[in-house]
C-alpha cells in the first residue's frame, strides 16, 4: 500500500499497512518507487522525536529499528497533549537537539500523533535552517495531518498561529500501532476520514457504510483501505494547492468552520478535534440544507455514518456554546473579513460550494438547527 503525494516540487512515499514499520530502513534507502531513496548520514546522531505516550509504547522498539538500520539516534520526548504545541516546548525541544549533537545532516523521525508531527515537523522544519524529517503517524487522525505539509504550533491567542509548508521525506504508517489508541481517540480520528470520504463521493462513502463495523473494529485491511482512500482525497486536493494560495485547498475545511469554533469554545479539551468536526460536518450540511443547496438525502447518510462511528451529533450543553458565541469565534478566524463567514458545503457527495454568510444570517440559521435538534 504505497502512494506517492506530489506537491509543488516535492515527491514523496505514503506508505500504509500493518506491519510496515519492521521494514523502516529498507522503505527509507529503496530507490523510488517503492521507497523514499533517504539514506540518512551515519556519522551523525539522528532524532527520535515522540511524546510520552507514544515514547512508553513504542519508543524501545522503533528506537531499535533505527539502531538495526545502523543510526546513532537520540530521543526527545515532549508531554503527551494539545499543550506541546508550544512555544515553550519547541524551545525546549531545540535545546534538546542542540544538546544531542543533531546536526544539519540528521533526521528527525516523528512518531506519534497530530501534535508530535505539527510539533516536530515545525522543529525540523526550522532546525538549522531546516532538517530533513520523516512522519511516523500513531493516531487515525493522522492520516490527515501527516500529509499536506502544513507543521507548526499554537498561539494562545490562536491554534495553529505559527507554522510553515515542510513536507516530510517519507511517511510510514504502520495500522499495527493505532491498536493501543482509545475508543475515543479511535472514534474522533474517523471524522477527518468521513469527511474525505463526502469529499470524494459515492464510491468511498458507500465503501465506508459497508466496512464501517470493520474500520471501527481496526480490521486490518478495511483500516488500510479507508485510511489510504483518505490520504489520497488529501493528497489530491493538496497537490492541486500546495501552498493554499489558489482556494482548492479550501474544501478540507468542511466541517471545520463550526467544528473549530465549537472546539475553542470548549477550551480546546471538551472536545476532541474529530469530536467538534463531526458535529461541524452534520451542522453545516443541516445549513445546506436550509439554504437548498444540498441534494436530497447527503445529510441523512451523513448524520447516519457519523452515529454509526458512535458520534454524538447533539448540541453539547452550557452557555459557552450559545449560538452568538459561536458566530464571534467564527469572526475571529483568519479567512473571514468583513463580518461575513466563509463556509464551504456540500451541495452533493463528492460537490462542494463556498459561501460567505453575514454574521447575522450564520446565527440565525444555528439557532434554527439547535431547535430543530441537531
Ligand atoms: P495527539 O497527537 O495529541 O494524539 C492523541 C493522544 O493519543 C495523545 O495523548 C497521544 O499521546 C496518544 N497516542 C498517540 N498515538 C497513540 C497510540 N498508537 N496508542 C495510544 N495512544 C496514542 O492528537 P491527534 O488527534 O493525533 O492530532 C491532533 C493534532 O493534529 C492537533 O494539534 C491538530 O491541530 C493537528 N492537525 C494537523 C493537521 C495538519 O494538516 N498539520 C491536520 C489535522 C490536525
Ligand atoms: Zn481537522
Amino acid at each position: 500500500h504505497t502512494r506517492w503525494i506530489r506537491q509543488d516540487r516535492v515527491e514523496y512515499p505514503v506508505v500504509v499497512g500493518e506491519g510496515v514499520l519492521d521494514e523502516l530502513c529498507s522503505y527509507l534507502a529503496s530507490a523510488p518507487p517503492r521507497g523514499a531513496g533517504l539514506v540518512p548520514a551515519p556519522e551523525v546522531p539522528h532524532v527520535l522525536f515522540t511524546d510520552t505516550t507514544v515514547n512508553a509504547l513504542y519508543g524501545d522498539r522503533v528506537e531499535a529499528l533505527l539502531r538495526a538500520c545502523g543510526l546513532e539516534v537520540f530521543r526527545v520526548v515532549v508531554p503527551a497533549g494539545e499543550a506541546s504545541k508550544s512555544l515553550a516546548t519547541y524551545e525546549w525541544a531545540v535545546g534538546e537537539m542542540l544538546q544531542g549533537g543533531a546536526g544539519r545532516k540528521s533526521v528527525l523521525f516523528a512518531l506519534g500523533g497530530g501534535v508530535v508531527g505539527d510539533l516536530g515537523g515545525f522543529v525540523a522544519a526550522t532546525y538549522m535552517r531546516g532538517i530533513a524529517f520523516v512522519q511516523l503517524p500513531t493516531t487515525i487522525l493522522a492520516h490527515d495531518s501527516a500529509v499536506g505539509g502544513k507543521v507548526g504550533i499554537d498561539h494562545p491567542l490562536a491554534k495553529n498561529a505559527l507554522g510553515v509548508f515542510a513536507f516530510p521525506r517519507a511517511v510510514l504508517y504502520d495500522t499495527a500501532l493505532l491498536r493501543t489508541l482509545p475508543p475515543r481517540e479511535v472514534r474522533s480520528g474517523l471524522a477527518e476520514v468521513v469527511k474525505h470520504a463526502f469529499l470524494e463521493g459515492e464510491e468511498y462513502v458507500s465503501f465506508l457504510e459497508a466496512e464501517a463495523e470493520k474500520i471501527m473494529a481496526l480490521d486490518p485491511g478495511a483500516l488500510a483501505e479507508a485510511l489510504l482512500r483518505g490520504i489520497a482525497v488529501k493528497a489530491d486536493v493538496v497537490s492541486r494547492d500546495p501552498y493554499e494560495t489558489l482556494g482548492i485547498r479550501e474544501v478540507l475545511n468542511l466541517g471545520h468552520t463550526v467544528g473549530h469554533a465549537l472546539e475553542t469554545l470548549g477550551g480546546y479539551r471538551s472536545l476532541l478535534h474529530g469530536e467538534a468536526v463531526a458535529l461541524g460536518l452534520a451542522v453545516e450540511s443541516r445549513i445546506a440544507e436550509r439554504l437548498g443547496i444540498l441534494a436530497h438525502g447527503v445529510r441523512m447518510r451523513l448524520e447516519a455514518l457519523l452515529a454509526r462511528f458512535g458520534f454524538d451529533l447533539r448540541w453539547p450543553e452550557g452557555e459557552a456554546y450559545d449560538p452568538a458565541s459561536v458566530v464571534r469565534v467564527m469572526l475571529r478566524d483568519k479567512k473571514n473579513v468583513r463580518k461575513k463567514i466563509r463556509f464551504v458545503f456540500l451541495t452533493d457527495l463528492g460537490k462542494t460550494e463556498f459561501r460567505e454568510l453575514a454574521s447575522e444570517e450564520s446565527e440565525a440559521h444555528l439557532r434554527a438547527v439547535l431547535r430543530e435538534g441537531a
